[in-house]
């Protein structure tokens, strides 16, 4: 077996045996990656609790056939101020769960793993209102999945859109409309959230577009995902 350095983050653990457990970590350079923890379970554990969701680590691992074994883990930053605060956690739960979902194992995808550390950052630092549904709409454009956003997807009409539907892929016209109505207002914080203009997109305060655009983010990534995501939706929808 051979040993590895690299990044992580940790998604997610999963009790093996008496003592052990695999850790999913989403790391730099080695894509997601799931590493058994020899006795992190037991009291003097060596890893102690370095390897709880969330956590960013530098790790030592021998790479095995299915399951590598962490050899070493140090902490690079805990987020501390998302893990005392209910709401924040929540958000980077979801985060989480959505690299896990999209995150192929062994298989290195350093752009997704800087935009979620990116994303745990700015969370640590403050609550912004769009700080989930921006991650997300970025990690689509990641995933080539882009929304059209400048002309209608249906007839190319660059003014008067009203409507956004994801099977077309992006905006439409109101000729055009199908799919959900969407505010000129939302529609220019996704522009900015993905054009360049992130930082002023997270200063945005919370208000209707901001509701908006996170209802939009959260069904284009459920859409992508073929699923629902568990940890972001605060309350129940019929
Ligand atoms: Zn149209």
């Amino acid at each position: 077996m051979s040993l590895y350095r690299d990044d992580g983050v940790v998604l997610r653990t999963l009790r093996l045996g008496e003592a052990d457990r695999i850790v999913t970590l989403m790391t730099k350079g080695h894509g997601k990656v799931r590493a058994v923890a020899k006795g992190v379970r037991r009291t003097k554990s060596k890893f102690g609790g370095r390897l709880e969701p969330l956590s960013h680590v530098a790790l030592l691992c021998w790479q095995g056939r299915e399951l590598d074994i962490v050899n070493q883990a140090e902490v690079q930053d805990t987020f501390r101020a998302v893990r005392e605060d209910l709401a924040r956690v929540a958000k980077a739960y979801t985060l989480l769960e959505v690299v896990d979902q999209l995150a192929q194992e062994r298989h290195a995808n350093s752009r997704l793993y800087d935009t979620l550390l990116g994303a745990l950052h700015a969370l640590e630092d403050d609550d912004p209102p769009l700080l989930v549904p921006a991650f997300c709409l970025k990690v689509l454009a990641l995933e080539g999945s882009t929304p059209v956003l400048g002309e209608c997807v249906s007839c190319g009409a660059a003014a008067d859109l009203v409507a956004f539907d994801l099977v077309e892929g992006g905006v439409l016209c109101r000729s055009c409309r199908r799919g959900r109505a969407v505010s000129a207002g939302a529609l220019e914080l996704v522009r900015r959230i993905l054009g360049g203009g992130l930082a002023s997109a997270l200063a945005e305060p919370p208000g209707p577009f901001t509701t908006e655009v996170t209802d939009l983010a959260t069904e284009a990534m459920e859409v992508h995902l073929d699923r629902r995501l568990r940890s972001l939706r605060s309350s129940p929808t019929a």
